[in-house]
């Protein structure tokens, strides 16, 4: 059942929102890892006093939140161990604007830690793909995705995008994932991973829903410095399609797939994106994730040990027992490319190759309304072929993901039909705040029958 038609039931008395809470959560309890925690007493109060108010655009709808999004008095610990226990004060700003609506949140799902990688393995509790177990969600809104795909109540799972961790394991697990125009959704209470590049966005089973809690979500917060003050554009019609041509360097079953999902469509080439958008992005996103991780010392938030030699020694003590060897790499590697000495050849040549991205789009905007490729190169990954990685490897996934989010564009991954029963996902990118055009494209392919 669709979102706008559970909540019209839950509105006229004829569906119970409690009976609906006690199913999901009893879902999300059996669910292969997609929950790091499940606030079940708070849901199940929340239900109640929905059943008998039933006000708000989302009058009675359970949602999941990733972890990395603080919700108060909800261990929020972003995937980490470093911030074990670490249960905010206070609301993210979209958790505040969704229960104002009238969501009801269930728990928290798990990731990679601090969104660092691309299949959700960078944590202790690692979600499985509910259409086949020996396989990763993709990520790192790895328990969001597997959650939407694995329960069978009306839900939305809220999720974070830095290079793709929204739109990745969307295609992984059949499901859509709509990723926002940077600064449309607040990122107050948001625990960063890199600050130019990190969007709110959600996943859920139909276009529909996913466009119902960005609305709910978006619009300007003083809270947040880079928050836009402009609005979603009310055109929604597509008049030219076009598709990146090097994005089509994939699997041939993909890439038929993708294509089969379109008509009418011109081939263009973006020969940049495919050329530097995996180093600029991997450069911009680590040296920004190094400065953001230089605030986890064990004093301030989460883990601590008892307090012994220095505070070097105490710092250096608890960082490396508690930050994973992916939040180490990228620490180093952070570092590096923002030291003197180094600065100009890395991190300002990475910040000047993403304007010539940003350029590309835009000159391929100024003909074309939607931009479509495959979401990602592979189906979702075996854990025992993803161990055999090297992080180099990792990062490569990401191809065709950061391009968008470098250049902070509005993209949705659809499910695009099956390759080997598991799933391919397509995406489209439109120009900034041009969101509705995604709706309207993407519910026509959702539409069609594969
Ligand atoms: N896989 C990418 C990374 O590791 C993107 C992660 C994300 O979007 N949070 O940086």
């Amino acid at each position: 059942m669709n979102l706008t038609k559970y909540i019209d039931g839950v509105k006229s008395g004829k569906i119970s929102v409690v009976k609906t809470v006690e199913k999901i959560l009893n879902e999300a309890k059996n669910s292969p890892n997609h929950f790091a925690a499940i606030t079940k007493q708070y849901a199940l109060e929340r239900a109640e006093f929905l059943e008998k108010k039933p006000e708000g655009r989302l009058a009675g709808v359970s949602i999941s939140v990733k972890d990395c999004i603080c919700v108060k008095n909800v261990e929020s610990a972003a995937g980490s161990e470093i911030l074990k226990d670490y249960r905010p004060p206070f609301n993210a700003t979209v958790i505040e604007k969704l229960e104002a609506e009238g969501a009801i949140i269930i728990g928290k799902t798990t990731q990679d830690e601090f969104g660092f990688g691309s299949f959700s393995v960078n944590t202790k509790k690692i979600p499985k793909n509910p259409l086949d177990n020996l396989r990763s969600c993709g990520g790192s809104s790895g328990g969001a995705a597997g959650f939407t795909a694995f329960t069978t109540q009306p839900h939305l799972a809220i999720g974070e995008s830095t290079g793709g961790s929204i739109a990745n394991p969307a295609s992984f697990c059949g499901v859509v994932g709509l990723t926002p125009t940077y600064g449309l959704v607040s990122r107050y209470g948001l625990i960063d991973y890199a600050n130019s590049l990190d969007k709110i966005g959600t996943i859920a089973k139909s276009v529909n829903d996913a466009f119902l809690g960005l609305h709910v979500m978006a619009g300007h917060d003083k809270k947040d410095s880079t928050s836009l003050q402009q609005e979603i554009e009310k055109e929604k019609k597509v008049k030219k399609i076009a598709v990146i041509k090097e994005s089509l360097d994939v699997d041939k079953e993909i890439k038929d797939l993708v294509l089969s999902k379109i008509r009418d469509y011109d081939l263009i080439s973006l020969p940049s994106i495919k050329k530097y958008s995996l180093q600029a992005y991997y450069l911009i996103a680590l040296a920004e994730s190094s400065t953001n991780l230089a605030r986890y010392c064990g004093l301030r938030y989460g883990a601590s040990e008892a307090l012994k030699g220095n505070f070097d020694q105490y710092f250096t003590e608890v960082r490396s027992k508690f930050f994973s060897q992916e939040a180490k790499r990228r620490i180093i590697l952070g570092t590096f490319a923002r030291m003197s000495g180094f600065r100009d050849a890395y991190y300002l040549k990475a910040m000047k190759v993403r304007t010539l991205i940003i350029n590309e789009y835009q000159k391929a905007f100024k003909k074309y309304d939607i931009l479509v490729s495959p979401t990602m190169p592979i189906i979702a990954p075996k854990f025992s072929e993803i161990s055999k990685l090297t992080p180099a490897e990792n990062y490569m996934m990401d191809i065709l993901t950061v391009g968008p989010n470098l250049a902070g564009l509005p993209h949705l991954s659809i499910n695009a039909g099956f390759k080997n029963k598991m799933p391919v996902g397509i995406m489209l990118t439109s120009n900034y705040l041009h969101e509705n055009k995604l709706q309207y494209l993407g519910g026509e392919i959702e539409n069609q029958k594969v």
